[in-house]
């Protein structure tokens, strides 16, 4: 238990970082101990791997200031095994539970002073990048594995205006779309530009071959709510399965919502608008839980969703929070209290 909180201030999204991270390195075919140290520049040769062919991986995670000063970090062990699916994606070597743990458990409770109020929370962002010195395009033989975090405020954003991405692609079969690795991101900025100059907050992926089933929206997972019924496509290869779609699920079925996970195809949703039904869509990732659509366009067409107060997307996020905030049960065993 530690009382020292930061006072209630907002804090601009990874701007400050957390006084303290932690770095391990792969070499000779296995990971050398970790240390937590000052947060700090790190020296890479210009040759680095990483800076040329884009094997980097990353994850992002909570952690809650506690109603008793303890800190609760969410569902970490999830963010472990996602991270060894990246990684073995990306030919990178896995890491083992025992390094994630001691160094997560140990950087965040460096970092405890970093832990804000209820208000906000420790954003903990783990990578791991190829770091052996080789111009020569081959895998790396040596990586670096580290855990660096910043104090965040509570993340409301305002309902969204996006536009059905019909062109570009974000995920392919076969491809690395399930992967959290740079690149994916690396090659939405374009596309996410382009939204942005025609008057979009975001973009809603397709699938790649007819651009007709909704994949993920920007860098979250995508639901709908109709008809009391909770759709979202299923996990695969082209959609990251995220840690807050796979709560936000078991919470609706909790509350009584029909939970359907199965493809959707965006003309049935649009369809459901114009038929005249409250649709509510919305985003879903770590950073805001939950993020409303107020409207989606789809070739030149706009569409308005539901985003009252009384929404049950708000609900969920409002269920979700109480319990990474410690405020309900965690009868779910989500959480990892220091
Ligand atoms: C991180 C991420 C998500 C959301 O995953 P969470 O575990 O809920 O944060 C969704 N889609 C993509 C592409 C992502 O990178």
């Amino acid at each position: 238990m530690d009382q020292q909180t930061a006072p209630s201030i907002t804090y601009e999204f990874g701007a400050i970082p957390a006084g303290n991270m932690f770095l391990c390195t792969f070499d000779n075919g296995k990971w050398e101990s970790g240390s937590v140290q000052p947060f700090g520049n790190f020296t890479l040769s210009p040759f680095a791997l990483c800076f040329h062919y884009g094997q980097t991986v990353f994850e992002g995670l909570k952690a809650f200031r506690q109603p008793d000063g303890s800190i609760g970090i969410f569902r970490h062990r999830d963010n472990f095994h996602r991270m060894n699916l990246s990684l073995e994606r990306m030919g990178m070597p896995d890491i083992p539970y025992e390094i994630w743990e001691e160094g997560l458990l140990g950087m965040v409770k460096a970092n405890s002073a970093f832990v804000p109020d209820s208000s906000g929370c420790l954003y903990l962002r783990p990578f791991v990048i190829a770091t052996e010195e080789k111009l020569g395009v081959k895998l790396s033989s040596r990586y670096l594995f580290a855990i660096v975090g910043c104090p965040a405020s509570d993340y409301y954003t305002s309902s969204l205006s996006v536009k059905v991405e019909t062109t570009f692609t974000r995920a392919a079969k076969g491809g690395v779309g399930f992967a959290k690795c740079g690149g994916n991101y690396g090659a939405s900025f374009y596309p996410f530009r382009k939204a942005k100059e025609e008057g979009f907050d975001q973009i809603i992926w397709t699938d790649a071959q007819e651009h007709l089933y909704v994949e993920e929206s920007g860098t979250m997972n995508l639901a709908f709510i109709v008809d009391n019924e909770l759709r979202t496509p299923p996990v695969s290869e082209t959609i990251l399965d995220g840690i807050t779609r796979r709560s936000i699920l078991e919470l609706a079925a909790e509350t009584g919502l029909r939970v359907n996970e199965s493809p959707v195809r965006i003309t049935d949703i649009l369809h459901a608008v114009d038929q005249g039904s409250p649709v509510e869509a919305f985003g879903v990732g770590t950073a805001a839980v939950i993020a409303p659509f107020h409207s989606i366009s789809y070739q030149g067409q706009t569409y308005s969703c539901y985003t009252e107060k009384d929404a049950q997307m708000f609900k969920l996020r409002h269920r979700l929070k109480s319990i990474q905030l410690g405020l309900s049960g965690d009868t779910h065993n989500w959480m990892t209290y220091l």
